[in-house]
């Protein structure tokens, strides 16, 4: 278990307490200071400081560093799934499959990819005027990078997006979820076990004042959170000129025709609905269903779901479906149930706060739902999943696309061409045929919302270029002592490159 002890406590000498809670259980298990303005700039200065020599190692050193964090996570996985667990309240599996295989599959990937990503790129120019000349496109890391992350993730989502900026030969100051520190402090120090060298990678535990504050120090922003926050980021990061990568909430819709495979679509929307307790920025959050199937689907689901265990987790495969990490979530969920229902909505199975010390809500479905409704329009963000029937794909299209958000989407069909023509008419940062979530762990994909749901991406080459500058470099080797455009005008010369202009463009071809 992570403890106050890893924390960089001397450092936040006027620091007051976060309490870190275990939401399945109500009890206090641990307490974080809070960084303050000049702590952060004190972290800062010491992760600019650090930087250069860890960029100066090359990517084949940092490779071996990141590599052998690969193998401390594979060794300490039971350790990190049992912090995890008593941060976020979540289930065992969701924390071993989505954020250990997850960050153990980090390490290697971008340990292997940065130096062919990054690698200088040599440019051909169809420009005459350069002929001859040697033009590089060149990745310069950015230098500090911050990182600011949710609760729902704390290893996939706050210190994953860490692994790239590291690889990329920057330094790296993580300032997670106040709710959930205690995996990032533990990640601080596996990678200084790991051979990251002092201040190359600091946490700087705190609240939003604390992300604020590494807003203004930093030369490329990180966040992932909610749409609220991420303007607020992005306006603070305007005042700097701090470039930034924005991952936001989200509304993922499901369409499902009258032709997909119904058993699938329901384990599919059991599971993507309330995997790590509804709690994924890519849960599947309302679903459209053709009228011919929809009863079918709706029976199969309800079934699946009201099946499902929830509770504490006492260890592997004792509960599905875990707690509520976030305590104002829970507000939020009952609300939107609340809100439906008072609008017409049945509700199948659940629908209510559970019992118990710790902070629970019962696996849900509703039913007769509409736009009228926060359940369908608002990110729940909780284990609930509304169900509604259309008449046909082009309603559920209309009704998808009907959203201030654009996250991810998922379409089900057995006709995969139909469905893929369908999935290009969503406006989502990703689309799954016959699937959802999975995307995630293809790093290789690019992965980030459109509209309110995020600006960049991350994972694949944008995802490591983008904490890096890039510069261009063009070298004149053989040249005569003074180019025709040079000084000084001339009636000949200007005619002479006018015909010119003509001769290589005036045909409407490409030059
Ligand atoms: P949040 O926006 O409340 O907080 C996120 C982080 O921002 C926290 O560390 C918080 O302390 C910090 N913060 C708060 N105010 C700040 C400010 N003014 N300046 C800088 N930092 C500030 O989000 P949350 O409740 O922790 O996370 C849940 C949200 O995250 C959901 O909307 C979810 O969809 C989203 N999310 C998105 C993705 C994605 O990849 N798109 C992944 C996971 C979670």
């Amino acid at each position: 278990m992570a403890s106050v002890e890893q924390a960089p406590t001397a450092q936040a000498q006027e620091a007051t307490g976060i309490p870190v809670e275990n939401p399945a259980t109500g009890k206090v298990i641990a307490t974080v200071p809070t960084f303050g303005v000049d702590e952060v700039k004190q972290v800062v200065a010491r992760a600019r400081a650090a930087q250069p020599a860890w960029e100066a190692l090359g990517f084949e050193e940092r490779g071996r560093v990141l590599l052998r964090a690969q193998k401390w996570v594979t060794d300490h996985a039971d350790r990190i799934i049992e912090t995890i667990v008593s941060e976020t309240g979540k289930t065992v599996e969701d924390a071993q499959l989505a954020e250990v295989m997850y960050a153990a599959g980090a390490f290697g990937f971008w340990a292997k990819q940065a130096p062919e990503l990054l690698a200088d790129e040599h440019v051909k120019s169809a420009n005459l005027l350069v002929r001859g000349k040697r033009l590089v496109v060149r990745y310069r890391p950015v230098g500090v990078v911050g990182v600011i992350g949710p609760w729902n993730f704390p290893l996939t989502n706050s210190f994953g997006d860490c692994i790239p900026a590291l690889a990329a030969g920057n330094a790296v100051v993580l300032k997670p979820s106040e709710v959930t520190p205690l995996t990032s402090l533990l990640m601080a120090g596996a990678l200084r076990e790991s051979g990251v060298p002092e201040d190359v990678f600091q946490v700087a535990t705190g609240d939003g004042a604390t992300g604020a504050a590494l807003v203004d120090e930093v030369d490329f922003i990180m966040f992932t959170g909610s749409t609220r926050t991420g303007r607020k980021v992005a306006e603070r990061a305007a005042r700097t000129l701090t470039p930034f990568g924005l991952e936001l909430g989200g509304k993922d819709p499901m369409i499902v025709l009258a032709d997909a495979d119904i058993e699938r679509a329901a384990n599919a929307a059991a599971y993507y609905s309330m995997n790590n307790g509804g709690q994924v920025c890519i849960s599947i959050e309302r679903v459209y269903v053709e009228a011919p199937v929809y009863d079918q689907f709706v029976t199969s689901v309800t079934e699946k779901i009201q099946g499902l265990r929830q509770g504490p987790s006492t260890g592997a495969g004792s509960v599905d479906v875990g707690a509520v990490t976030f305590p104002p979530q829970l507000e939020i969920i009952r609300a939107h149930v609340a809100d439906a229902v008072g609008k017409g909505a049945s509700v199948l199975t659940g629908g209510k706060v559970g019992g118990g010390p710790g902070r629970f809500f019962e696996p849900t479905v509703l039913v007769d739902v509409d736009h009228s409704m926060t359940c369908m329009t608002e990110e729940t963000f909780g284990p609930t999943l509304p169900i509604m029937k259309v008449a046909d794909a082009e309603e559920a299209l209309t009704l998808a696309n009907d959203s201030p958000y654009g996250l991810q989407a998922s379409v089900w069909t057995k006709d995969v061409a139909r469905g893929e023509e369908l999935a290009r008419r969503v406006e989502a940062g990703a689309v799954c045929i016959n699937d959802a979530q999975v995307n995630y762990t293809v790093l290789e994909l690019p992965m980030g919302g459109w509209k309110a749901s995020g600006l960049g991406t991350r994972h694949g080459a944008g995802g490591i270029r983008k904490y890096t500058q890039q510069q261009a470099l063009l070298t004149t080797r053989l040249a005569p002592k003074k180019d025709p455009h040079m000084f000084p005008y001339s009636a000949r010369k200007t005619g002479v490159m006018g015909r010119l202009i003509k001769l290589l463009y005036g045909r409407g071809k490409r030059a």
